[in-house]
């Protein structure tokens, strides 16, 4: 089979684990399988780095960035030693670490000195996690005789547009990538930083939080493999979030719109827009567990046989607010639901949820919590400008 694996922070959280993920590796290309591996940060650091860069734009204190690459040094050089036993794949994956590691310190000294962090400056700084666990996965391979290369996002042909921290890659990263990926692959493991990929100019941008998902859907769509595997630390998608209802069971298959659907209201298992390039070009996508290699996971496709449930999961998403307006002036009058979500719209709210009773005596929204004081002051602005009885 032809095969994208993607290995989220968890499953690559340190060395043991990462040598624990060569070997799934391994295993599928000692079955005769073409790969191409998507990595996402060790667990915590993408967090880690968010906290640097704000730190150094507020504080401008150079020693904190010093030590903050400090100590993300110690930890992949930890995880290095671990998960690779070859010196010369070592030292290469340790020569690639101090670049980046480097370049990271001159970026971070720059905002303190500035004390300014632009969206495009955030983006270099937050994908350097995955640009550092993907030369250590390489080397960890090629430590067990599997000749691999890494490679970055942007090497990999992720051409994106240039919303810096939620960028979409463009439909020429298709062409790109297949060209660059497809020699490698017979030959080797190509092992490609996840998350993030480079404007036109070659600007790095970044795909938005747990983008790597997306990733690994670009490059399976790009090269029309025959499945997108998304490893996890959990057993799939659940019914439910197993750390809430112990209970929750798996589901062996669910549709690319439902699975869409989970993201979308809170499950944490997908990137929202991960599934959309499988989509398009038809590729099944596999949630699988790290923990159980053998347990077939999760199967998302187009087509889903024999509904055995109607109500297939339940998700949850936390600090929302419901808001409802409602009155007799209601019913019977158009522009009420226009000039309510335009008022939201200018005062820049995000709408999660909407509903109208078809008695059209109320409309109900969702907004974040965090913005409900903003909404219903938007609404009394907008509806106090109207004397009473009009609307
Ligand atoms: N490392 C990034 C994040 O934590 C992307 C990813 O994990 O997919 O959001
Ligand atoms: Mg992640």
């Amino acid at each position: 089979m032809k095969l994208v694996m993607k290995f989220g922070g968890t499953s690559v959280g340190d060395g043991a684990k990462i040598s624990h993920v060569s070997k799934l590796i391994a295993d599928r290309r000692e079955l005769g399988d073409e790969l191409v591996v998507v990595v996402s940060a060790m667990a915590g650091v993408t967090d880690a780095l968010l906290d640097v860069a704000r730190n150094a734009a507020t504080e401008g204190n150079v020693d904190d960035v010093v030590l903050g690459v400090h100590e993300l040094r110690d930890r992949h050089v930890d995880a290095l030693m671990i998960a690779a036993d070859d010196i010369t794949s070592r030292k290469e994956a340790l020569k690639k670490l101090d670049n980046r590691l480097g370049e990271l310190e001159k970026v971070l000294t720059g905002i303190c000195y500035i004390g300014e962090l632009t969206p495009r400056s955030m983006d270099y700084v937050v994908c350097c996690g995955e640009r550092m666990v993907a030369p250590i996965l390489s080397a960890a391979l090629k430590s067990i005789g599997i000749d691999s290369v890494s490679l970055d996002g942007d090497e990999a042909g992720i051409v994106t547009n240039n919303t810096h921290g939620d960028a979409r890659p463009l439909d020429e990263a298709y062409l790109t990538l297949k060209e660059r990926l497809v020699p490698l692959i017979s030959e080797k493991v190509p092992v490609v930083a996840g998350f993030m990929g480079a404007t036109k100019k070659g600007v790095i941008t970044t795909l938005g939080r747990g983008g790597s998902d997306l990733t690994a859907s670009v490059i399976g769509a790009a090269m029309g493999v025959d499945e997108i595997w998304l490893w996890k630390e959990t057993k799939g998608i659940m019914t439910t979030d197993p750390n809430l209802v112990p209970e929750a069971r798996t589901l062996h298959q669910v549709s690319y719109m439902e699975a869409m659907e989970l993201s979308y209201f809170g499950a944490k298992v997908l990137h929202p827009r991960a599934l959309e390039p499988a989509i398009r070009h038809g590729i099944p996508v596999r949630v699988k567990s790290t923990f159980e290699p053998e347990f077939e996971g999760t199967l998302i496709t187009s087509e889903v046989k024999g509904r055995e449930y109607v109500v297939k999961a339940i998700s949850l998403i936390k600090d929302i607010a419901l808001l409802n307006i409602s009155g007799p002036g209601m019913i019977g009058t158009p522009g009420v639901a226009a000039r309510v979500f335009s008022a939201l719209a200018s005062a820049d709210i995000n709408v999660i949820m909407i509903s109208q009773g078809s008695s059209e005596l109320n409309i109900s929204f969702i907004v974040s919590e965090k913005d409900a004081g903003r909404a219903i002051k938007s609404l009394h602005h907008e509806f106090k400008l109207y004397k009473h009885g009009e609307i």
